[in-house]
């Protein structure tokens, strides 16, 4: 073993000396190896919060893991500097996966939060036609893609990777030129009410007119942007040019549609995101009815505090927010329960709908269409590409749709044309429905009320049977268990036992809800207050109360929990 400046490494190799290995193992046809390059995510950002001795000792653990798994598998460690360590090992998927695991895992001890795992690049050792030194690039060049990818932490190197790096690089280096040389566009979409076909909004999507590559669309370029931030100069750049267009209008005595602007989560992270926006309406005299904004709620933690505040604020000031992408996985929730969006994006492309699968697709979108009445958030579905998919759309009560079948997305010219024709427009704008009748049967199937998605968006929900003061619970979905702490299963007999749930001073009060639930059949009504669990500790809850039908002398109510956190810890509240 070759030993030289241990000073500043972890304890591990350096890099002089891993690469010497590497190409000895690269020598040896016995041995099949891999080369796994570990670099942390957000590292700097990991320092500035929590301060460089904790950065630190974060480093000193993951070399401490890479020592211990160099012994374990006859393998080699080493650190590379700043925030990078390399580890040679055997070629083995399983290992490296319970690498990456028992990585993370320090990770999350440190931060908790997903923002600062470490990305592990995997390069497998074959032959020694190539240095070492490339191997290892090759292994950096792989933890590219795992950056911004919660899910999956470790990627392996093939050979098309290094064509994308390079192609992402020019794409960077040419956008500020591009901006300069006003080659960024965008092109407006309609989104259009479903019974007439009518224009009751747009959405502006950006467009980059590439002098070689002719029109790019923003999949090939906001993915790198917002990597690295500069997303949020094409993005004020476009809202900008947005403004512009609607006062250009104005002063053509064309009336506009509200147009929608896409906000990156980035942005909201890098400005002050309300007040660009105010400026930009002053600058142009417009008013805020003209102007919508698309967020996409985030993954991680600290982000969705920071969207949640923004939104807020936006609200404030009078603007109209829509969740974008809702069903994807990644938005829901909070926002939703909390109704702080006021229009809703489904997007057709998230629901499977084309597959086997389909007939699940329709029921997750149709439950999620009734609780968003329920919650009174109107639905625009997007990616509506057939009568097909229209006919499920307005037998389920959608009423706003975006999608090829009713128009592509078009250049700004080109919709002032449509705008100048009154009989294609629509000036009511997207409004919610005034909800008179739940429809809870779907809700009440047992294969969706189940279904991840639905848990996630609704939160823990019971249904009740109400006999005068005897209340009951007659079903409950798997958040609610976990809420109530009953371990996925409540007994028949916790079932019955409404009452226990409840602290003996709130009785009246919760008594006082469901009369209120019942004469407000369309709101609701709102509750706060404690919940006992199953083991007798507490929580704080928030829930609206429905009251669904009166059948055979009892009432039919549900509940949707829209937060709750535990009592001694208001800290521990989660934003699910
Ligand atoms: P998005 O906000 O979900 O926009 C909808 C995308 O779906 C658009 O793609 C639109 O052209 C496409 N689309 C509309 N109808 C249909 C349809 O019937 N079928 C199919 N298959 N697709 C349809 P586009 O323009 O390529 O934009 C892609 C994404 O890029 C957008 O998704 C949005 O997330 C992002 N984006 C677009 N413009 C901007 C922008 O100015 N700023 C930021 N930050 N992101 C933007
Ligand atoms: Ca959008
Ligand atoms: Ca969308």
């Amino acid at each position: 073993m070759i030993m030289l400046d241990r000073n500043f490494s972890f304890g591990v190799h350096n890099r002089k000396s891993f690469l010497e290995y590497v190409e000895a193992v690269a020598e040896d046809t016995t041995k099949k190896y891999c080369i796994l390059a570990v670099d942390i995510e957000y590292f700097k950002f990991f320092n500035k919060w929590f301060g460089m001795s904790a950065g630190d000792e974060y480093l000193q653990e993951l070399a401490d893991y890479l020592t211990a798994m160099e012994r374990a598998h006859d393998g080699y460690a080493a650190y590379f500097g700043g925030d990078n360590f390399a580890l040679c090992v055997p070629y083995d998927m399983e290992l490296i996966h319970s690498i990456s695991e028992h990585l993370n895992g320090i990770a999350l001890a440190k931060a908790d939060s997903v923002a600062f795992l470490p990305a592990i690049g995997v390069y497998v050792i074959e032959g020694n036609d190539i240095p070492a030194i490339t191997m290892y690039d090759n292994a950096i060049e792989a933890t590219f893609y795992v950056y911004g990818n919660y899910e999956k932490r470790v990627m392996v190197y093939d050979a098309g990777m290094t064509c994308k790096v390079e192609e992402e690089l020019q794409i960077i280096s040419k956008v500020k030129e591009g901006l300069r040389l006003h080659q960024f566009t965008f092109y407006l979409q309609p989104k259009c009410r479903i019974s007439t076909g009518k224009v009751v909004g747009a959405e502006a999507l950006v467009r980059w007119n590439h002098p070689v590559r002719g029109l790019v669309s923003p999949s090939a370029f906001i993915p790198i942007l917002e990597k690295n931030g500069l997303i949020g100069q094409v993005d004020r750049y476009i809202w900008e040019e947005v403004c512009k267009t609607i006062r250009g209008w104005l002063d053509k005595n064309i009336t506009p549609v509200p147009i929608s602007i896409n906000i990156s989560r980035m942005d909201i992270l890098s400005m002050d995101v309300p007040r660009i926006l105010d400026e930009l309406l002053k600058k142009y005299a417009l008013d805020k009815k003209y102007l919508k904004v698309e967020i996409t709620e985030s993954v991680y933690t600290e982000q969705v505090e920071k969207i949640i505040a923004t939104i807020d604020k936006l609200h404030e000031e009078g603007y109209t927010v829509l969740m974008d992408d809702f069903g994807s996985g990644y938005s829901s929730l909070n926002m939703l329960r909390n109704a702080i969006v006021d229009v809703l994006k489904l997007d057709m492309k998230f629901l499977n709908m084309s597959e086997q699968d389909s007939k699940k697709g329709i029921g997750i979108l149709e439950s999620v269409v009734n609780m968003s009445s329920t919650m009174e958030v109107p639905v625009v579905v997007e990616g509506v590409e057939n009568p097909t998919q229209e006919d499920y759309l307005k037998a389920m009560g959608v009423r706003y749709a975006q999608g090829y079948y009713y128009y592509k997305p078009m250049a700004k010219e080109e919709f002032e044309k449509l705008l100048t024709d009154e009989t294609r427009v629509d000036y009511r704008g997207i409004r919610n429905r005034h909800v008179e009748q739940l429809r809870v049967n779907e809700l009440a199937n047992p294969e969706l009320f189940n279904d991840t998605l639905v848990n996630n968006i609704l939160g823990p929900i019971a249904f009740y049977e109400v006999y005068g003061k005897e209340i009951r619970i007659t079903r409950v979905n798997e958040l609610y268990y976990e809420m109530a702490g009953a371990g996925g299963e409540l007994t028949k007999e916790c079932k019955r036992r409404f009452w226990d749930n409840v602290p003996e001073d709130d009785k009246d009060r919760v008594m006082e809800t469901f009369e209120m639930a019942a004469k407000n059949t369309a709101k609701g009504a709102r509750y706060e207050g404690e919940f006992v669990k199953v083991d007798g500790s507490r929580l704080w809850t928030h829930l609206k109360l429905f009251f669904l039908k009166e059948q055979a002398g009892h009432k039919l109510y549900l509940a949707v929990f829209t937060d709750y956190y535990d009592i001694e810890d208001k800290e521990s509240r989660t934003y699910r």
